[in-house]
């Protein structure tokens, strides 16, 4: 161990742009062995590891950092899916940077912090090709418990209840399970194929899913409430957030999730609307997060002719991950800063012509410690395109069902809970971005995870 001094950190290879960009495959390989090995032989072994804080999880990385540097990958495996749902998946998409990355030791003492994030698929890869699975108990108590929503956060909670022998029934309104994991996220950032595993390990451990199985609409939640011992809520945020601009409902003006959703459709070789094809059209993206940089690729693997990134602060103020937006850059992107849409233009059969735009400049600091962002008058100018996309981020909808059942929710239509994740109303509990707004998977799922082990200490 320790042996930061002698050797680098390396990164997972990357297929190159060019290929990577004429097809859905994952990106990224997986480490080999010897990189997994040595580079976790880089870890320090802090006696208070800051990456453990900095891990929404709070995962034993450390301890699993030493095993896979002794190559004792299944102790590696065992540990690292002790406190994690889905360590394959938050290895792959979490913004390691920010979280157990940017903790590590290493890192705040100006040497390159270990490679976590890869490690952590690596091992449990390694893991499941050795024939290895999440350990699960059988369902040793007469307690059921209903889950609403099939994304991290409802993933999640069903794999602790189901580890502590609580039988789960999950429902989920799409016709595939998994959230924005598989409906958000672009294949060349999560494979499905990963995320499908999870569920089959979950049906096997006793869950049932129920696909197609809207609650409020196709199931009372009134049901739920008599035929469960508890309750989880996990219904996302589901609303992209609208611009308020004159002809935003133009032909040639998307949503965020829309786009993405029909592209995946599409990728599944199921019904999608056919108003989402960009081929030979210049494609401009609004906004200048995570899911921005998923657009803007979504876009050109789509034969989009150009795609133009516009977004209204500085490269050094985008809010998305910069390992998302090099890989967008490397892809064909290009970046227009410092610039606020002002109006969408529209031909006379109202198809999308163009954007007008107009400068920004960056001022004193808000609240939140952000620049605020200030128009610089009569610096309009117009980028000419065929296709607008806005994302924006996402609201909370409003859900009938959970006021009339008692559940409060704030101004935002966010579910109220405490830090056991109990809502207002007994026995049931929320998580993810119905509970905190639009957010991470891995805070869905530590949200899912407080949620198991509040019910568990409730029922048992
Ligand atoms: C494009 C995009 C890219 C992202 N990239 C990343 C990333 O790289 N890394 C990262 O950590 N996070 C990323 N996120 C955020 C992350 O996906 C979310 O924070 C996370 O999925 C939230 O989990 P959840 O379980 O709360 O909700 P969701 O994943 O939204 O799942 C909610 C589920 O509930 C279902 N549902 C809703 N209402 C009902 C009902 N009434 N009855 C039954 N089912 C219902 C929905 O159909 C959905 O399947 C991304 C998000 C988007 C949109
Ligand atoms: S779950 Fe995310 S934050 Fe935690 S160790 Fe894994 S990659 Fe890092």
């Amino acid at each position: 161990m320790q042996n930061f001094i002698n050797l680098e950190r390396i990164e997972p290879r990357k297929r190159g742009s060019n290929q990577r960009k004429k097809d859905y495959n994952e990106i990224y390989e997986i480490f080999k062995t010897t990189e997994a090995s040595s580079q976790s032989e880089r870890c320090v072994q802090c006696g208070d590891p800051y990456c453990n804080s900095g891990c929404p999880l709070h995962n034993y990385i450390p301890f699993w950092l030493r095993a896979t540097a002794k190559k004792d990958y299944e102790l590696a495996f065992r540990l690292s899916n002790e406190t994690n749902p889905f360590p394959e998946i938050t290895g792959r998409i979490c913004p390691q940077d920010r979280l157990c990355e940017g903790a590590c030791t290493l890192q705040r003492d100006g040497y390159e912090a270990i490679t976590i994030g890869s490690i952590e698929t690596y091992i449990s890869e390694y893991g499941f090709n050795k024939g290895l699975k999440p350990e699960f108990s059988k369902l040793t108590t007469n307690k059921r418990v209903a889950i609403v929503g099939s994304g991290p956060a409802g993933i999640s909670c069903a794999t602790f209840l189901l580890r502590a022998g609580i039988g789960v029934d999950m429902f989920e309104k799409a016709n595939r399970a998994g959230g924005l994991l598989t409906y958000g996220i672009p294949n060349f950032k999560l494979d499905k194929e990963v995320v499908f595993r999870r569920f089959e390990w979950l049906k096997e451990a006793g869950m049932n899913l129920y696909l197609n199985s809207e609650v409020g609409k196709d199931i009372e939640f009134k049901k739920l409430l008599k035929e469960y011992d508890a309750i989880f809520i996990a219904i996302g945020a589901e609303q992209s957030k609208k611009i308020n601009m004159a002809n935003e409902d133009s032909d040639g003006v998307f949503l965020a999730i829309d786009f993405l959703k029909n592209i995946q459709r599409k990728y599944f070789n199921e019904e999608y609307d056919k108003r989402y094809h960009v081929a030979n059209k210049r494609v401009v993206v609004v906004g200048g997060g995570d899911t921005a940089m998923d657009c803007i690729r979504t876009a050109l693997r789509e034969g989009a002719s150009s795609v133009k990134c516009l977004y209204r602060r500085d490269l050094a103020n985008m809010p998305g991950s910069k390992k998302e937006y090099k890989n967008a850059l490397e892809e064909g992107a290009d970046f227009v800063y410092l610039s606020s849409p002002k109006e969408i233009l529209i031909d006379k059969d109202s198809k999308v012509v163009g954007l007008k735009m107009q400068k920004t400049k960056l001022s004193k600091k808000d609240e939140s410690g952000r620049q605020r962002v200030e128009i610089v008058e009569g610096s309009d100018f117009i980028i000419e395109t065929d296709i607008i996309i806005f994302a924006l981020g996402f609201d909370v909808k409003k859900v009938d069902f959970l006021e009339q059942n008692g559940i409060k929710t704030n101004k935002w239509n966010e579910i109220l809970a405490d830090e056991n994740r109990q809502s207002s109303q007994k026995l049931v509990f929320t998580g993810g971005d119905c509970f905190r707004g639009s957010d991470l998977a891995v805070n869905a799922a530590s949200d899912g995870k407080i949620a198991a082990e509040s019910i568990i200490d409730q029922l048992l």
